[in-house]
C-alpha cells in the first residue's frame, strides 16, 4: 500500500474594484456597483483558490500557468482556469480534503451568497460542499481594501494522495 501523504496549500489574491465589471466569487455574480479589475473575469477567490491547489501539489502558480501577457487568458473564464488547473492536481495523483477561503471587501456582504459560492467551487473540484468553506470579511475601514478600492482573497487546501487498498 502507498503511504498517504498529506499537503497543505495556501493561495491569495487581490484585485482592484473599478464599475463597470462583474464582482465575481467562486464564480457566483454579486450584486454590485463595483467589480474585480484584471486581464482574466478577475474572480479573486477562484484565483487563490487555484494557488492554494497548485501550490499544495508543488506543481506551478496562477501567474506561471496563465500569464496574464498571454492573449489567450484576455477575460478568461476563472472557473474554467480552475479546472484545468486542478485537473493537473489530480494527474499528480491528489484528492482534495478540503478548502477553507477568506474573502475580505467592504460590500457586498458575503454571508447571503456563501452557500452558492460553496457549491460552485465544489462542483468544479468534484467535492462535496461540506468541504468547501467561505467566510466574508470587511477591513473595518483601513487601507485599500476598507476604502473600497480593492478585494482581498486568501484559500488554504489540504490534498493527500496514496493511502488507498
Ligand atoms: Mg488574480
Amino acid at each position: 500500500m502507498d503511504p498517504r501523504i498529506i499537503r497543505v496549500g495556501l493561495g491569495s489574491d487581490t484585485h482592484r474594484l473599478v464599475s463597470g465589471r462583474p464582482f465575481l466569487l467562486g464564480g457566483v455574480a454579486l450584486p454590485s456597483d463595483r467589480g474585480e479589475w484584471g486581464h482574466s473575469d478577475g474572480d479573486v477567490l477562484t484565483h487563490a483558490v487555484i494557488d492554494a491547489l497548485l501550490g499544495a501539489a508543488g506543481l506551478s502558480d496562477i501567474g506561471a500557468l496563465f500569464p496574464p501577457s498571454e492573449a489567450a487568458w484576455k477575460d478568461a473564464d476563472s472557473l474554467a482556469l480552475l479546472k484545468s488547473a486542478f485537473g493537473l492536481v489530480q494527474e499528480a495523483g491528489w484528492r482534495l480534503i478540503n478548502l477553507d477561503c477568506v474573502v475580505t471587501c467592504e460590500r457586498p456582504k458575503i454571508l447571503p451568497y456563501r452557500d452558492r459560492i460553496r457549491l460552485s467551487l465544489a462542483q468544479v473540484l468534484g467535492v462535496s460542499s461540506a468541504a468547501v468553506f467561505v467566510k466574508g470579511k470587511t477591513c473595518e475601514g483601513l487601507g485599500a481594501v476598507g476604502t473600497g478600492q480593492a478585494v482581498e482573497a486568501l484559500a488554504v487546501c489540504l490534498l493527500e494522495k496514496g493511502g488507498l487498498g
